[in-house]
């Protein structure tokens, strides 16, 4: 069995409108292993065991400066033979995770779970927001195949931008459409929050209505044909949350993602 890493990335200086995901990794580790929750994924793993460790440690201050340390941190995760599962922090932290991955595994498939494409060129003058971790991604060759899911946001450009490099963007209506065998080995999950419906998930900062339900991305997740090598769930946004209902989603799909990596 491969175990996880859990990485809290308490980055938000990436977000385009609202602060607030750099409080989310304490937060969700803290309702993981709350005694309101069982510690086991749906088909009854125990993810305490699966995950040996966790590296919640403080980010540099600076862009540059934080995303070479998750780049390495992630490396090292690799190197000691565990698989990253990385809580976010804005989606920003996604690209300098897949450049470490693709170090290590080559060009990778990716299941990305959004509202939004993240496919701008730049954003705001900032070719590293959480607007464009998946452009910058493709440009520097740490991507294969990627399949968007929930999307419900793309502007005409990131379309464009979506076709030329061969995305498949799929609406929370298009779930049927999902090409699982471009998802082979080896593989990624990337799940921003704001891709459930804000009904299921309210504790975000860019709520998009029409979205996915729980039950669907669990759905999904079940339906993956390998065992992915790495993933990430970001874009928590506490201050939005009700009740820690985000939270506990959150915490759900670590369940589900670790037993699948393991
Ligand atoms: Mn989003
Ligand atoms: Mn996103």
């Amino acid at each position: 069995m491969m175990t996880v890493t859990l990485f809290g990335f308490a980055w938000d200086a990436s977000s385009s409108y609202a602060r607030g995901p750099a409080l989310a990794p304490a937060i969700i580790r803290s309702v993981l292993f709350s005694d309101a929750s069982s510690p086991y994924s749906l088909s009854g793993k125990n993810v305490g065991a699966i995950i040996s460790a966790y590296n919640f440690a403080a980010l540099p201050e600076t862009g540059d400066a934080c995303r070479t340390a998750i780049s390495e941190r992630i490396a090292a995760a690799i190197s000691a033979q565990t698989k990253p599962l990385s809580l976010g922090g804005d989606h920003s932290l996604t690209y300098p995770i897949l450049r470490a991955i693709k170090a290590a595994h080559g060009p990778v498939n990716i299941f990305h779970i959004d509202a939004h494409p993240d496919l701008h060129e730049e954003f705001e003058g900032d070719r590293y927001s959480h607007a464009c971790p998946f452009a910058r991604a493709i440009e520097d060759g740490c991507v294969n195949a990627l399949v968007q899911v929930g999307i419900r946001s793309a502007s005409p450009e990131q379309r464009v931008f979506g076709a030329r490099h061969g995305v498949t963007m799929l609406g929370a209506d298009e779930i049927a459409a999902i090409p699982y065998d471009k998802l082979a080995a080896p593989l990624y999950v990337s799940i921003d929050l704001d891709g459930l419906d804000p009904a299921y998930a309210p504790g975000v900062s860019h709520p998009e209505p029409g979205g996915l339900s729980t039950r669907e991305v669990l759905a999904m997740l079940a339906k993956l044909p390998a065992a992915p090598v790495g993933a990430d769930i970001v874009e928590y946004n506490p201050e939005r949350d009700i009740n820690l209902a985000t939270a506990n989603v959150a915490a759900r799909l670590i369940k589900e993602l670790a037993a699948l990596m393991a």
